[in-house]
């Protein structure tokens, strides 16, 4: 069966659904193809700091979820080796009112936020692109034609890859594979019957080859992550959620303090997820085809990045935000332009390459040295340790954190007439 289409975006993740709703608010309508059979909330919360709540405004949607999340202010960080304990504070972006901060999010309430806008029938469910072909049409625009695997060709004027990680848009467009930073993360969500008693901040740990931490998201609720840069619990995820966790609290962290191993103990097992933490090589991003006439990639399918920084998904609001209004303008400004898909969605790239080539290696340095150089046997590994307790966080991340919060402007104009 083949089918005709406007705008067509792969994935109903983070990128896919913002862009389709920033997608809505500039005059285009999209649809957007997934291929499980309902949103996917694995990973259960995020952190979104004030960039992606700048987008989140643009998008229409911040409201929905600053009622729910308050902002947190505060990291306290601890070095198992040392017992030190340092504090960060996470500034707030004041001059652009008092709700932008950082605040962390289950990703089900932010799927759910961005799926609400659409209209029904936008997301189509159970809809796996398998393979995608060009084709140039007499009068030199272009037409892609997307393959699924229901044996369904959809030909569409515009494609927005938004499949992830392992994107087959960006396998197509030629960026390399996401690379394997040699890390892994287990995280879950951890459900208290009562009141947990935490203060509302991020609770972190140093450990050598280590990070690990837990951040309340309600009064009974919390969020856990596991960085580590040991293989061992690879032969565990086969296996079950189960296994995954007694090797992190009889084995892994079986040193780590008490608060993080009652709050791990208290994991959701259904929630319990496990990945190696894949990164692209960020000239590629900066320098390779993110494009290619009316196709282009967003969210992790365009700049995977380890989650050092928490930029991942708050960079796909950004990318989402981006796009929509490269499109808008460049169809604005081309009444007779028949190129304008290719034009916009070029200068949609030009402006977020390097953005996410920096935040790819600002990610990348930040985890390698909070997981001091990866490897206690590594002769860099101290002197790494030595920079991270004095600088890394007085000085360097709270510097990197202030690039990162960038404001990347609304969908208010123009819009497509
Ligand atoms: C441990 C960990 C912690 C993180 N913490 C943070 C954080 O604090 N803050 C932050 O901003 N980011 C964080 N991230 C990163 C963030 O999770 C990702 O960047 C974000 O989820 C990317 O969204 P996406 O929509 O691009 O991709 P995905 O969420 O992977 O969505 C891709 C979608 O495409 C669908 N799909 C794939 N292939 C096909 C196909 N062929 N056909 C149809 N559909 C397809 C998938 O089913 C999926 O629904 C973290 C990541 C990890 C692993």
């Amino acid at each position: 069966m083949v089918e005709n289409a406007e705008i067509v975006i792969v994935g109903g993740g983070i990128a896919g659904l913002a862009t389709a709703v920033a997608l809505k608010r500039v005059g285009f309508q999209a649809q957007v193809l997934e291929r499980h059979q309902e949103l996917r909330a694995g990973g259960t919360a995020l952190g979104l700091f004030p960039n992606a709540w700048f987008a989140l405004r643009a998008l229409g949607v911040d409201h929905k979820l600053t009622n729910t999340y308050q902002i947190f202010t505060k990291a306290l960080t601890t070095n198992l080796e040392t017992g030190a304990s340092q504090e960060m504070v996470l500034p707030m972006k004041k001059d652009r009112g008092d709700d932008i901060g950082v605040r962390y999010v289950k990703r089900e309430d932010l799927l759910k936020a961005l799926a609400e806008e659409l209209p029904p029938d936008t997301i189509r469910f159970s809809s796996k692109l398998i393979s995608i072909k060009s084709e140039t049409l007499e009068d030199s625009s272009k037409i892609t034609a997307l393959h699924l695997d229901d044996g369904t060709i959809i030909k569409a004027k515009v494609v927005i890859g938004c499949d992830g990680v392992h994107s087959a848009v960006a396998q197509w467009l030629g960026l390399s594979q996401p690379l394997n930073s040699g890390r892994s993360a287990a995280y879950g969500l951890s459900v208290f019957p009562e009141d947990h008693g935490f203060e509302m901040m991020v609770w972190q740990y140093l450990g050598v080859g280590i990070r690990a931490g837990f951040i309340p998201l309600n009064s009974r609720e919390l969020y856990w992550f596991f960085l580590h840069d040991s293989s061992s619990l690879e032969q565990d995820v086969s296996r079950s959620p189960e296994m995954i966790l007694k090797e992190i609290t009889d084995n892994l962290a079986k040193n780590f303090p008490s608060d993080f191993l009652t709050v791990a103990k208290r994991t959701d097992l259904s929630t319990l997820a496990w990945a190696p933490l894949r990164f692209r090589i960020p000239w590629n991003v900066a320098l390779g085809r993110a494009q290619d006439g009316n196709v282009t990639v967003s969210g992790d399918a365009m700049h995977p990045m380890t989650p050092d920084i928490g930029q991942g998904g708050c960079s796909a609001l950004e990318d989402a935000v981006v796009l929509a209004r490269c499109l808008s303008q460049s169809h604005t400004s081309a009444a007779n332009d028949k190129q304008w898909v290719q034009k916009g969605l070029k200068r949609y790239v030009d402006e977020r390459k390097w953005r996410v080539a920096g935040l790819i290696a600002g990610s990348w340095l930040s985890g390698w040295v909070q997981q001091s150089g990866c490897g206690a046997q590594k002769w860099w590994s101290s002197a790494t340790r030595w920079f991270r307790d004095r600088y890394l966080y007085k000085f360097v991340l709270p510097r990197l954190v202030d690039w990162v919060w960038k404001d990347c402007g609304d969908l208010s104009f123009p819009v497509k007439q």
